[in-house]
């Protein structure tokens, strides 16, 4: 009985910091234009979903192009939600019936100009009630996977509150932050962006201690159109950033200099640390060492060194460790909780997953998503792991690319042909590129195969007969998954 009611009081700890009114108007930076309820009322959360919404929480109403949260309002009333975060000039909108209702019951009505906006003004005053230390991690890939490492790292010695799965978004990342307690004493989140001035927004919600970005790459051209102003939109994330900051930049990025550029120049970051393979990194790798499941290296560091292991083969994981070692140092964590971290740390599910399906055949489900640098990436794991053996590339397209499309499915049907792997085979509108790629730089065109999803599992059985290496990847919308689905049925 007293373990069990520890463990209650131990998880009532970690309950998001409740809202009285007067601090959602302080938040919000606005009086309610509507309030029938007890001064000292107290909300457990904010919700912006009206399936899921709790009864003591108050509903934010969301408008977005294909929705509006406002429509659940009358119904929300009825089901006796008690607080609501609405656009400028709904009360008025509302018919006499509701309104009478509204004034007959105990309810407390706020009005913004954008709720949007209204909800990233009451996660920043969440994240600063909670007095947590923030980690914020953006970057063109890595974001999701340095986030975990992190936070396994970061678990084996403080409080710490994470994003789930991909909220990493501008509705994502304050749901994230709402989840605050006082409780918790790190925070580690992800922000992605489509279009410039997003991460801007986002890091001035966050308010980042520590600001990771991974690397930049050609992902999402068609919102940004070089490269160069991805790395310029990456940099927006030191633009919340809070005093005596640290910046963690990725050493062997071809875009440093911008963002180095850009972290120096802002008086709030105190340091700026690299990790990466170059000589002039403050977090280096040595000794790396591939093996079939997981990926063995040094970390270096002030005068340490760590043998570390990471349960992944994957070379890319050994800079994501990187990023999160160094975080991890920035935070004091001694050097036991970093390597129970990475032991504890487990890949995502169809990001570079490794299992047996057959006696004979090896995959590499990489099949979450692609841009060419993790393309690239995923061709030296096969080549790595494959040591030589028959080896398939299994290709969709990478999508979002823009202008430059075609010439970057060609880069990769190069990277094909220089690395030894015994077979491509394409699926999608863009394969012609990598093929055209591929032959133009001495791959034998016997060994390309272009065809349905059905035909290339087929396909695969077929040139499968001895150990056989196969690595699957594509773009989300691709959805490359379906060929292991459909070889697991084959088999
Ligand atoms: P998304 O924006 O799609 O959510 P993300 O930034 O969260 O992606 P992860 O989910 O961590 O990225 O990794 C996705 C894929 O990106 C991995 O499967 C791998 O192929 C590649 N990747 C991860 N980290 C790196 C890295 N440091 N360098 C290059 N490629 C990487
Ligand atoms: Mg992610």
């Amino acid at each position: 009985e007293e373990l069990k009611n520890a463990a209650i009081e131990f998880a009532d700890q970690f309950t998001p910091i409740a809202w009285k009114t007067e601090d959602l108007s302080r938040a919000l930076n606005t009086d309610p234009v509507f309030s029938n309820i007890k001064k000292n009322h107290s909300f457990s959360g904010i919700s912006t979903d009206s399936r899921t919404i709790a009864q003591t929480h108050i509903f934010l109403a969301l408008k977005g192009e294909t929705f509006d949260g406002h429509i659940f309002i009358k119904r929300l009333i009825d089901q006796g939600i008690k607080g609501f975060i609405t656009q400028k000039g709904f009360f008025d909108t509302l018919d006499q019936n509701t309104r009478k209702k509204i004034f007959q019951s105990s309810l407390i009505i706020f009005e913004t100009r954008n709720t949007l906006t209204g909800l990233g003004l009451l996660a920043r005053y969440q994240r600063l009630r909670s007095n947590v230390k923030l980690i914020a991690i953006t970057g063109s890939s890595g974001k999701t996977t340095t986030r975990k490492i992190t936070q396994e790292i970061f678990k084996t010695q403080y409080h710490t509150h994470a994003t789930t799965g991909n909220f990493n978004n501008e509705i994502g990342l304050p749901l994230t932050l709402l989840n605050l307690s006082h409780a918790h004493e790190w925070a580690i989140v992800e922000m992605g962006m489509n279009h410039p001035g997003e991460i801007s927004r986002l890091s001035r919600i966050a308010l980042p201690d520590i600001a990771v970005v991974t690397n930049t790459a050609g992902v999402h051209l068609e919102g940004l159109g070089s490269v160069e102003n991805v790395a310029t939109a990456k940099a927006e994330i030191f633009e919340g950033i809070r005093k005596n900051a640290t910046a963690i930049l990725f050493a062997d990025d071809p875009r440093r200099c911008i963002l180095e550029a850009k972290a120096r120049e802002n008086n709030a970051i105190k340091t700026v640390l690299f990790f990466g393979s170059g000589y002039d990194a403050d977090f280096q790798s040595a000794d790396i060492k591939t093996l079939a499941g997981s990926t063995q290296f040094t970390a270096k560091f002030n005068d340490q060194k760590i043998a570390c292991s990471i349960n992944s083969p994957a070379l890319f994981m050994v800079d994501n460790c990187l990023a999160a070692i160094c975080a991890a140092s920035i935070a004091g964590i001694c050097r036991e909780g970093i390597k129970k971290g990475l032991r504890a740390f487990t890949p995502v599910s169809g990001r570079m997953n490794i299992f047996r399906l057959s006696d004979s055949i090896h995959m590499i489900d990489d099949t979450y998503n692609a841009n060419p640098a993790s393309v690239t990436q995923a061709i030296n794991t096969l080549q790595r792991v494959s040591a030589g053996k028959n080896s398939i590339a299994v290709l969709g397209d990478m999508l979002e690319l823009g202008t430059k499309s075609d010439r970057l499915h060609r880069q990769i049907g190069l990277k094909i042909a220089l690395s030894g792997i015994s077979k491509l085979f394409v699926f999608g509108d863009q394969a012609k590129h990598m093929i055209d790629g591929a032959v133009e730089n001495g791959f034998s065109e016997d060994n390309i195969f272009h065809g349905s999803k059905d035909e290339i599992a087929r396909k695969i059985l077929e040139q499968s007969d001895r150990e056989t290496w196969i690595l699957v990847k594509g773009s989300r919308g691709m959805a490359m998954e379906t060929i292991i689905q459909k070889l697991q049925t084959l088999l």
